[in-house]
């Protein structure tokens, strides 16, 4: 199973793509991790990766695109994987085809997350972070009645991250960047919305239950 994972900030994606990918026995193959891994392992392209990074520059793509063959050449992704974080557009999207089709391959499926922007913001607003042990707590979910933190009684306080004006833009920027990456692949007829509201749990058996008409 070749499958792509999309979602808005703030959708649990990168615990799905572990689960996921986990249930299916593939390999979650996500651009931080790459990214990580070549600069790391001190690999051309990290190098190369790096001295942009450094510069507080955006990756260009050719680099990226580099790295993600590299990575789905290995041996462990032969018989399947998950993708987390790539492509993110459509010309991207273009490419992975047709690096696909040059090994006989093929996506099976891309499963999207979907939430609402609302659902997002009560998730990621709520988030209040300690300023002594880092620890997060969430005013609703952790029942937080004051400002202190239960484990080292440190004043919490909400990052600009977790600002509801800074949520809202992303997920705006996600929209904008993401809608023509969705509409594509619903047009090639390999999409497949997931509703990610509620527990963990149901949202992967959710997304497994949707997985399985794909599987051979
Ligand atoms: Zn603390």
């Amino acid at each position: 199973m070749r499958l792509v994972l999309v979602g808005p900030p703030g959708a649990g994606k990168g615990t799905q793509a572990q689960y996921i990918a986990s249930n299916l026995s593939i390999p979650k193959i996500s651009t931080g991790d790459i990214f990580r891994a070549n600069v790391s392992g001190g690999t051309e392209l990290g190098k190369l990766a790096k001295t942009y990074m450094d510069r507080g520059d955006l990756v260009p793509d050719e680099v990226t695109i580099a790295m993600v063959r590299d990575r789905l050449s290995e041996d462990d992704a032969q018989d399947g994987f998950l993708l987390d974080g790539f492509p993110r557009n459509v010309p991207q999207a273009e490419i992975l085809r047709d690096m696909l089709k040059d090994w006989g391959q093929a996506l099976d499926l891309v499963l999207e997350l979907v939430v609402d922007d609302d659902e997002v913001v009560r998730r990621l607003a709520g988030r209040r972070t300690c300023s002594q042990c880092g620890r997060i707590w969430h005013v609703e979910f952790d029942d937080k009645k004051d400002d202190r933190c239960d484990v080292c009684g440190g004043a919490l306080f909400q990052r600009d991250d977790d600002k509801e004006e800074t949520i809202r833009h992303r997920l705006e920027v996600y929209q904008v960047q993401t809608a023509p990456l969705v509409a594509y692949y619903a047009d090639e007829g390999i999409l497949v919305g997931v509703d990610a509201t509620g527990p963990v749990e149901e949202v992967t058996e959710r997304a497994m239950e949707a997985i399985r008409p794909f599987t051979g």
